[in-house]
């Protein structure tokens, strides 16, 4: 099999159209799981990818056959030219969405209207405030459940993202479940996964089979197991007659590497083959070097390792160097 000139695609054949852009470094949260304690040593703007660079970067995924980008961070709206960068993206034939920790949402509801953005996952790790304010180290829990509602209200496709720890938020996946009874929302449980400067430890984790027995103990029959479509990274569920729906991420115990179809562009205009690969390539100097980035992409892409970045058991897991979620924008 050889390198494609009209998509990105990777030694084990899988097609990859589906680009998640970090938008900055920079956080209002100081999520314990994703921020080091410390804080990550901020640098110079000099280093990221200006608004421009953002939008050539994604100009040339999308000639290369992206089809959804998605926006991350750090908080990717603390950017000031947040606006300007989702408006041009808007422009171009891709499917957009944004993950965001929802503090800053009201204020960018109208661009989100504007440019057609419909898919917006919100990072909740807990419905009670006093916990989620300890998770994060700020107390925004009022802003954070009303842009929730506002984004359910102006008909968003909303994902809440709870990363469920144990002895932290273990105790609230019925409660997070019950949410989604009179609110059409996708609330996602996500298995803790290891990154620089959070502590990882899987004694700390829940396990996709642990929650979901947790999840039968409750509901027995009243669940469906939907249908996967082709990409998902969630195995998802639905409570009879519930308006929303759950689901499980599960990269530590029940991977989905298999039909993977995703490249991350870090803030600094490095790409990422997986979010677990402990190399990277640095797109934006040869960029200002004016040099051709797409050879330096498909490269990369191709070499990508089968799975979770070439670590391929649990106890794999922590041995390889790594960014901190923050610097990676999950
Ligand atoms: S761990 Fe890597 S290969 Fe697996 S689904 Fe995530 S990004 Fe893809």
């Amino acid at each position: 099999m050889e390198i494609s000139e009209k998509n990105i695609s990777d030694q084990f054949g899988r097609i990859h159209d589906y680009l998640r852009i970090s938008l900055t470094e920079r956080c209002n949260l100081r999520c314990f799981y994703c921020m080091p304690e410390e804080g990550i040593a901020l640098r110079p703007k000099s280093q990221f990818m200006t608004k421009e660079e953002v939008i050539r970067m994604a100009e040339t995924f999308v000639s290369l056959g992206i089809k959804k980008i998605r926006l991350t961070g750090g908080e990717p709206l603390v950017r000031n030219d947040a606006k300007e960068i989702i408006d041009a993206l808007s422009g171009l034939p891709v499917e957009l969405a944004i993950t965001t920790n929802g503090i800053l949402v009201n204020k960018y509801i109208d661009t989100f209207i504007s440019s057609g953005l419909k898919s917006v996952n919100v990072s909740l790790d807990s419905l009670q405030r006093d916990k989620l304010n300890s998770i994060t180290r700020r107390n925004y829990f009022d802003t954070i459940i009303s842009n929730i509602r506002l984004l359910i209200k102006n008909n968003f496709h909303v994902k809440l993202n709870a990363v469920i720890i144990r002895g932290v938020n273990d105790d609230e996946i019925v409660d997070f479940i019950e949410f989604t009874k009179d609110n059409n929302v996708h609330f996602r449980f996500i298995e803790f996964m290891p990154f620089d400067g959070n502590k990882w430890d899987w004694s700390k984790g829940l396990s996709y089979k642990e929650i979901l027995d947790m999840v039968k103990l409750k509901y027995r029959n009243n669940l469906t197991r939907m249908e996967d479509r082709k990409n998902d990274t969630s195995r998802n569920f639905r409570v009879h007659g519930y308006k929303g729906t759950f689901a499980i991420i599960s990269s530590v115990t029940n991977p989905f590497c298999g039909t993977c179809n995703r490249i991350r562009l870090t803030a600094d205009g490095k790409i990422k083959n997986c979010l677990f690969s402990d190399s990277e390539t640095d797109l934006l100097s040869a960029m200002r070097r004016e040099e051709d980035i797409i050879p330096m992409i498909q490269e990369t892409v191709w070499h990508k390792k089968s799975m979770r970045g070439g670590m391929n058991s649990i106890e794999d897991f922590g041995k390889q160097k790594n960014r901190s979620m923050v610097a990676i924008g999950g």
